[in-house]
């Protein structure tokens, strides 16, 4: 008999929708695709979506540019990173983070992560202690929300400021309260494989005037920031606004107007996300061998891709249970192996990171974490099938 295999591809996300493909057309007949290109009268739709992001979020101002590492480089900066001081930032993340902190002039400090694929908040403090860091960088990577109030309460006692990078969790909340709102700043990024599509993109959020002010003079905006969706008081550029360089990084009209188009099926879509979700990990949840993090009730979180482990699998058993997926069409990403693959890699393949660390608890996390993406493409039913394969695979290699 031959085995089942599963055939859409793992990267394909949904057209954009035809509201947004009309405004791109309609806007590329005007020829005004810079946001400061505007005429009397008219909200560039890059001033238009900072207002509808940040009005989203409930946070003061937003600034849309042009990636979510820019969003975080602009931040940090914005929030007064000084050249060569620590940063924190969780060690299981993305290189865009370090990369961030590097670009900005920090130091990247890590942290470890728990069971669970959070900060491990133990590890935190002992690092807040010692480190007297100014700056916590928290990822919320692959859409996973540590303690919140553990977190602020952290930062409120050490005096960390606490910069959220959301890419995984834009539409998520903790305790009801959005995801990106309980740090001084917030970044997003709208790249292809996020909640929001414009190619490449980014989205800050915050409530402080002063920080805004800064991070829209950092991004670029000559002196035209008056033009911006969400504008502190002038008086606030006064000072800073011949100080302050431009780091050239806006965001164009026509990616915001395909965003834009995008903002009122975000909340769906995140629901979406959560049925597939849902639907795969109670379809691994029969196999004993598999092991999911446990998410708690207080995390509304945004099910775009799923994480589990393998009990008792070796390193030579990892690299064939993987090779056994893709054989059937299932495409699992792998941080535990030796050398970056793809869009993945450990931290410790980050060597520009000065002083390398040994964070011994994340990587025997991750030498067994499998981490599949779930796009919106994919029905319910093939979650069905997928779960089926990976069970297959992996009880074969076990037995
Ligand atoms: C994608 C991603 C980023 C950076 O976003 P870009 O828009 O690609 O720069 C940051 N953090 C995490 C966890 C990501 O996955």
């Amino acid at each position: 008999m031959s085995k089942t295999r599963f055939t859409k591809p793992f990267t394909q996300q949904e057209s954009i929708p035809q509201t947004g493909i009309d405004a791109a057309v309609k806007l590329m007949q005007t020829g005004r695709l810079h946001r400061y290109n505007s005429i009397a009268d008219e909200t560039a739709a890059a001033a238009q979506l900072e207002r509808e992001y940040a009005a989203y979020m409930g946070q003061r101002y937003c600034l849309a540019c042009t990636s979510g590492g820019y969003a975080m480089h602009v931040a940090l900066k914005a929030a007064g990173l000084r050249a060569g001081e620590v940063v924190l930032t969780n060690a299981f993340t993305l290189a865009p983070v370090p990369g961030a902190i590097d670009n900005a002039g920090g130091k990247p400090l890590l942290v470890e992560i728990d069971d669970n694929y959070c900060v491990d908040l133990t590890h935190l403090q002992t690092c807040m202690r010692h480190s007297k860091a100014r700056f916590l960088m928290l990822s919320h990577m692959r859409g996973h929300i540590a303690d919140m109030d553990a977190v602020v309460e952290l930062c409120e006692r050490y005096q960390v400021i606490l910069i959220e990078d959301c890419a995984h969790t834009m539409g998520a909340t903790w305790n009801g309260k959005r995801s990106g709102s309980f740090g001084q700043v917030a970044c997003f990024s709208t790249q292809t494989y996020k909640h929001m599509n414009s190619g490449e993109g980014g989205l800050l959020t915050t409530d402080d005037g002063d920080i805004m002010a800064r991070a829209i003079l950092y991004s670029g905006s000559y002196m035209l920031y008056e033009r911006h969706g969400t504008l502190p008081d002038l008086e606030r550029f006064a000072d800073i606004r011949l100080d302050t360089p431009n780091y050239s990084g806006r965001m164009d009209n026509l990616r915001a107007a395909i965003l834009l188009a995008q903002m009122p099926e975000l909340e769906g879509n995140c629901s979406r996300w959560n049925d597939r979700y849902q639907a795969l990990q109670s379809r691994l949840a029969q196999c004993a061998q598999l092991q999911l993090p446990e998410r708690p009730e207080s995390e509304y979180f945004v099910g775009s891709s799923l994480q589990f482990r393998v009990k008792d699998l070796d390193k030579d058993q990892a690299a064939e249970f993987i090779a056994g997926c893709a054989a059937r069409g299932v495409e699992l990403k792998w941080f535990g192996g030796a050398e970056p693959q793809g869009f993945t890699s450990r931290y410790d393949s980050w060597r520009y990171i000065e002083g390398q660390q040994h964070l011994p608890y994340t990587l025997a996390i991750l030498a067994n974490t499998f981490d599949l993406r779930i796009p919106l493409t994919f029905s319910i039913e093939d979650m069905d099938i997928i779960g089926g394969i990976i069970i297959d695979e992996a009880t074969a290699i076990i037995a």
